[in-house]
């Protein structure tokens, strides 16, 4: 398995933080202010003001986010959306095609499927495990390749180093989604990647009490994005980001936690004769395994399954659980429990869903910090009453 060199617990704490802090202080204060006088000859970008994402507060939150993955630079964004959105409308022009993985979160899929097309945009889906389909489907116009780093809610993991390696030789900018993953299990910058972004409302706050985003990468590429964001306006308020920097200190520790967990109910389910299918990149059974293994340094927190008994089965299951919450979202430090064509990929046409193989009795399970055993439990005492065999 790939090792991260530095290590992230020591990252996560001490990554961005100034010695001294403001007064000494150990945490760094929000800095509430909207506007703050004015030194001659600053340009309009560099004016501090928030949401030109340029106060005291969001300067230091960019530099622990920027430790964090390694990056030159990193700007937080509002959500995991406005990060997406504001990503796409910095390096993509009216007339241009964007490369994307088929299998991509389901806001971004129904962003691109509902308003690429009324801003000129076109694009292909693609599969990122298999590099002939992004050759063909490359244009002279291609300016962006976007993929997730490991897929919802299928758990796929593309061949990343491949994707990074093709985007550099055709002078493609490519774009990957580590929210999955977080940058404790995957480094894509270190991979080659141009750009990282995240919806910190899951791994990085971690608490499940938060909204934001952040996108890293090259001074440059920031930059442009952070320029187009100061018009576009999905700036992060300072205190959803003091929310933010505080639950970064533990991220390493949660998501130890959580990929051993996740491990743990994996292994567990895929042995329940009324499971059919679990996917978890970490289980050898998995179509990625060998190379995911290479890539990445934990498989992470995030599983999916299916029920012998179908649908049916699959909500009876969600209605017997009583320690995972059966909820959306991901990431926090609880677990929870969806049905993605409910929720997540509730906008998803049926026919792209099932030609992902997103059926209605899938299950994904966002695994949190609690003893593993405790959660195995709650699963098996679930499975018993659903009963379905
Ligand atoms: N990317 C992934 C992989 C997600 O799961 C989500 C939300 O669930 C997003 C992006 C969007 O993030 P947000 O809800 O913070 O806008």
């Amino acid at each position: 398995m790939h090792e991260n060199r530095e290590s992230m617990d020591t990252v996560a704490v001490h990554g961005g933080e100034p010695r001294p802090g403001p007064e000494g202080s150990a945490v760094f204060p929000i800095y509430q202010g909207t506007v703050y006088e004015v030194e001659p000859g600053t340009g309009y970008h560099d004016l501090k003001y928030i949401r030109l994402n340029s106060t005291p507060s969001q300067r230091y939150l960019h530099d622990k986010l920027a430790a964090l993955e390694g990056a030159e630079a990193a700007v937080a964004t509002s959500s995991g959306m406005a990060a997406v959105t504001t990503i796409l409308l910095s390096f993509m022009r009216a007339g241009d095609h964007l490369l994307a993985s088929d299998c991509l979160y389901g806001g971004t899929h129904d962003f691109l499927t509902g308003h690429a097309a009324d801003l000129g945009w076109t694009f292909s889906f693609v599969d990122a495990g298999r590099p002939e389909t992004w050759e063909a489907s490359r244009t002279e116009r291609t300016k962006v390749f976007l993929v997730e780093t490991i897929t919802n809610p299928l758990m796929r993991v593309g061949l990343l180093d491949q994707v990074a390696g093709f985007g550099r030789r055709e002078g493609i900018v490519t774009v990957i989604d580590n929210t999955f993953a977080s940058p404790v299990n995957f480094r894509p910058l270190q991979a080659g990647f141009d750009v990282v972004f995240h919806s910190a409302t899951k791994y990085l706050g971690g608490h499940s009490d938060l909204v934001a985003g952040a996108v890293l990468g090259r001074a440059d590429l920031i930059e442009r994005v952070r320029q187009t964001m100061n018009l576009f306006g999905g700036s992060l308020d300072p205190h959803a980001g003091f929310l933010l920097a505080r639950g970064i200190k533990t991220l390493a520790l949660r998501v130890q936690a959580q990929n051993a967990n996740a491990l743990a109910l994996a292994r567990f389910l895929e042995d329940h004769p009324m499971i059919a299918a679990v996917n978890y990149p970490g289980l050898a059974s998995h179509p990625d395994h060998a190379h995911a293994e290479k890539l990445l340094s934990g498989f992470g927190g995030m599983l999916s399954l299916r029920l012998h008994g179908g649908e049916q089965a699959a909500q009876a299951v969600l209605d017997a659980m009583t320690l995972a919450y059966v909820a959306p979202s991901l990431g926090g430090v609880e677990t929870l429990i969806t049905r993605p064509v409910a929720t997540s990929h509730a906008g998803m046409s049926l026919h792209d869903r099932e030609r992902l193989g997103i059926t209605a009795d899938l299950i994904r399970v966002s695994s949190g910090i609690e003893g593993t055993q405790d959660l195995i439990g709650d699963f098996a005492q679930a499975l018993d009453k659903a009963n379905v065999i």
